[in-house]
């Protein structure tokens, strides 16, 4: 199995690769007109038939290649928009930039990018992605060079590991529950509504009315939040990983798609609660979670979610929530109160033991498991202190 990461650092091109990142803007432009014109979004169609229309742009033939494909990516891409029914905009690119996956070097910290003429423009590697690239299974596939940053496209040949355990992983707004039978971890996530809750202060309190200055704070601010929630998930999703790695274990998760309609505008709900619900980041701990295992060759499976957080874990029977404990759910059989987290989490990697691990089992094997150990340690770990290592 293929899987591929990309490696960020921070940059600043020199006048000549910018002036260069400007014409492949430009060539990326034209063929996103040339394309809405004769109405073309192959690749090939438009190599054959437009590749001449090119001739006036001084750059090497292989960026002409990739613009050409970049084009054909955003024309495809407005395509599909509009069989799905929706009216996208015309794609326009308007930062300068450019990509490519022909003819560059790597030596060691030295990453070089032909300008044509036989030369070549040097950049040092920083020393995070020197130390990855010292692992000469991977290969260096493109890079992308942005006017502040550069990020390298690699690939790596891995083998799904045979998992015989599964950790089910729960996502709710307070907390990220991940565990099975025997260990339980709650991370808590209570930072990421107050970071959305303090942006949204921030930008509310800003009074001039003046568009392209509210713009540009708006986006400033909106980066910052972004880039906070980003790490802040990056630290709980990298633990998971790694806990699942050493117990060898496969990462089950709620196919929760779609979890969005149930908060829009006009389903009944408060603008708080809406604004509080769609500011959980589902999705970006789920990316996370998906590309660090499929690197380390963690397999990761979806179940569907019904039934999850209701059901008891070790009897099977449908628990009651307490009326009195916040989260609480009483099983009358076992005679047990547990947390709702818990049991979702649990349920969750027995959901995905059954259906993956255990294809050919009954169902109830599995369930009989939990009987045997009672309930999980639960270990609470502050998903802001992560890198204290708790
Ligand atoms: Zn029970």
């Amino acid at each position: 199995m293929l899987v591929y990461k990309v490696i960020k650092q921070r940059f600043t091109p020199s006048q000549e690769l910018y002036s260069m990142m400007e014409t492949f803007r430009q060539i990326v432009n034209e063929c996103i007109r040339i394309g809405l014109d004769n109405n073309i979004s192959t690749l090939r169609k438009f190599s054959s038939n437009h590749y001449h229309d090119l001739k006036k742009y001084d750059i090497q033939s292989k960026y002409k290649l990739t613009a050409i494909s970049q084009a054909c990516v955003r024309l495809a891409q407005m395509k599909r928009s509009i069989r799905e029914g929706k009216t996208p905009k015309f794609p326009y690119i308007q930062r300068p930039y450019l990509v490519s996956c022909y003819g560059f070097k790597i030596n060691e910290m030295l990453f070089s990018i032909p300008v044509g003429d036989r030369r070549y423009i040097n950049i040092i590697l920083s020393h995070y992605a020197q130390a990855i690239l010292l692992d000469k299974s991977l290969k260096v596939k493109s890079f992308v060079i942005t006017p502040d940053s550069i990020s390298l496209g690699i690939q790596k040949e891995v083998k799904e590991i045979q998992c015989y355990n599964a950790v089910g992983i729960d996502r709710n707004l307070r907390n990220v529950t991940v565990g099975n039978h025997d260990k339980i971890t709650m991370y808590d996530t209570e930072d990421l509504p107050k970071i959305t809750y303090r942006t949204k202060k921030v930008t509310a309190s800003f009074k001039r009315n003046d568009y392209r200055i509210r713009q540009k704070i708006y986006s400033k601010i909106g980066n910052r939040r972004a880039r906070r929630v980003r790490q802040f998930l990056n630290r709980v999703s990298k633990d998971i990983v790694q806990k699942a790695r050493e117990s060898c274990s496969m990462i089950v998760l709620e196919d929760i798609k779609g979890i969005r309609k149930m908060y829009r505008k006009g389903n009944g709900q408060g603008n708080k609660h809406r604004a509080m619900m769609n500011s959980w980041p589902f999705y970006e701990l789920q990316r996370q979670i998906q590309y660090k295992s499929a690197w380390e060759g963690i397999p990761v499976r979806f179940v569907s979610p019904v039934c999850t957080s209701i059901l008891c874990p070790i009897c099977g029977s449908r628990t009651q929530e307490d009326r009195f404990q916040h989260r609480q759910l009483w099983c009358s059989s076992c005679k047990k109160l547990m947390d709702r987290d818990v049991i979702a989490a649990m349920n969750i990697s027995y959901k995905g033991l059954q259906q993956f691990c255990n294809p050919s089992g009954l169902s109830g094997e599995v369930m009989k498991r939990g009987l045997d150990n009672a309930m999980p340690t639960i270990l609470r770990v502050d998903g802001s202190k992560l890198g204290l290592k708790v």
